[in-house]
């Protein structure tokens, strides 16, 4: 490909094994993202087909089937290259897919953002329903002949958000594709109606263990090799929860409502021009606030506010 990384390296396409992976442009920072092509000797399967599929323009690499880690705009902005073959998403994202209703019921938005997110869905994401898609679950395997996906259920992010597995004949070598377990400064998002902080927290502890020659993420982190980085990256990442969390508590040291916490910003960055932020601070430290005071560090006044014991 002709585009360039954030650091203005041009970006190629990468072979790990009987897999490729095809960048989107800034190096998959969203709404682009990096999909992944795996190839065996009976099927071809793409995993998340991003908008950098559709800007190659041509022909898209043969496939036939379509793997979604998980149901998001960024995540499906490619399928509809792919109206033919199957598309598979886990039991419980498979929902999302059924109608455009569906689909924003996994964001939990409240109307005007709805509103305003729903045709970006189906323009800028060429959203697409696929009522006839089909279930995986936890464990389950797809044989490509001599290379097989293996399904890792890791929620939080989504309720049916999944990494996947790759090995082949011939090789010790195995690649992690983490979808948006992204490893990225950000942190995990787990903003959204699907979302939930503690399944997201036991997903990060899931995926530690597993090891491999290649960590393959969504966006703009891109492939790391070595497994020192990733857990250096991983832990990081992890580690923007417990900093949400600890900032919460400090600013909970005199009463507040939830609106002024979504005012404050935990999630974005207090300048960020993010259409959905409010909700997004409003979901994600609702779930925070929720288990300080069950941990009797929070304590919830009548009137509604909190504030910390
Ligand atoms: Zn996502």
């Amino acid at each position: 490909m002709s585009d360039k990384s954030e650091a203005g390296e041009p970006l190629v396409d990468l072979d790990l094994g009987p897999a490729t992976v095809l960048f989107g442009a800034r190096g998959g920072k969203y709404p682009h993202g990096n999909s992944l092509w795996v190839r065996g000797g009976r099927e071809s399967v793409i995993i998340d087909p991003s908008l950098g599929v559709v800007a190659r323009g041509g022909t898209p690499p043969p496939v036939d089937r379509v793997l979604f880690s998980h149901c998001h705009e960024d995540h499906i902005a490619g399928a509809h290259l792919y109206p033919d073959v199957p598309w598979h998403f886990h039991e419980a994202d498979l929902p999302g897919i059924q109608s455009l209703d569906a689909f924003m019921g996994i964001y939990g938005f409240p109307p005007h953002i709805d509103a305003a997110f729903r045709p970006a869905v189906q323009k800028q994401f060429h959203f697409m329903a696929r009522p006839d898609s089909l279930a995986y679950r936890d464990a389950d395997v797809f044989d490509l002949g001599g290379v097989r996906v293996r399904v890792l259920h890791t929620p939080g992010h989504t309720r049916g958000h999944c990494c996947f597995l790759i090995d082949w004949d011939g090789s010790e070598d195995r690649i992690l594709y983490l979808g948006d377990i992204d490893l990225s400064s950000f942190g995990p998002y787990y903003g959204d109606a699907w979302s939930n902080l503690e399944d997201f927290e036991r997903s990060l502890k899931r995926v530690r263990e597993v090891e491999v020659r290649w960590y393959a993420t969504f966006h703009h982190i891109g492939v790391l090799d070595t497994r020192e980085h990733y857990l250096e990256r991983l832990d990081r990442f992890a580690g923007v929860i417990p900093d949400r969390e600890a900032r919460l508590l400090a600013y909970l040291d005199e009463t507040r409502s939830l609106d002024e916490i979504a005012e404050h910003r935990f999630i974005y960055r207090p300048g960020d021009a993010v259409e959905f932020a409010e909700a997004v601070e409003r979901r994600s430290m609702s779930m925070h606030l929720d288990r300080l005071v069950a941990a009797g560090h929070v304590t919830q006044g009548a009137d509604g506010r909190y504030v910390r014991n």
